[in-house]
């Protein structure tokens, strides 16, 4: 587990402000993930930010209210011993105003030492003044 405790420190998903200073969680993921029936990530990006951070603290709740209902798996178990390394965001194209996709690379390290890259292309819908996560095609690395 990491000495640093995400609720305070820097926000898991790595934003970083104007000036290049990484935002912390209460003003970040943490205002979506601590209240997400009253505020809503207002965006695809902050949506799947918001994703990667719940994640990181294995809040499944959070990740099944942010699941689209026709996709959303019944329950969600976390791998113990995962350690989130980080995230990148590659691009974000906004296909129409309800629809939009997410590129990204999380990376995670298991409890045995290997490190993984996740690539994933991800979807993601808005109804209402919610987005939702749809689904995501995972990303072959370039040979
Ligand atoms: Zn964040």
């Amino acid at each position: 587990m990491s000495a640093i405790d995400p609720t305070t420190g820097p926000c898991p998903c790595g934003r970083t402000d104007r000036r290049d200073k990484p935002i912390g969680y209460a003003l970040c993921c943490g205002r979506y993930l601590d209240d997400f029936e009253n505020t809503p990530a207002p965006d695809a990006e902050s949506l799947m930010r918001s994703r990667y951070s719940a994640f990181v603290l294995e809040r499944a709740e959070y990740l099944l209210a942010t699941w689209y209902v026709s996709k959303r798996p019944a329950s969600i178990e976390f791998e113990p011993g995962i350690k989130w390394l980080g995230l990148d965001i590659r691009s974000r194209s906004v296909l129409d105003a309800d629809h939009a996709e997410v590129e990204f690379v999380a990376r995670q390290r298991s409890s045995t030492g290997t490190a993984t890259r996740l690539h994933e292309r991800s979807r993601f819908v808005r109804e209402g003044d919610r987005w939702y996560y749809l689904d995501g095609d995972l990303q072959q690395p370039l040979a």
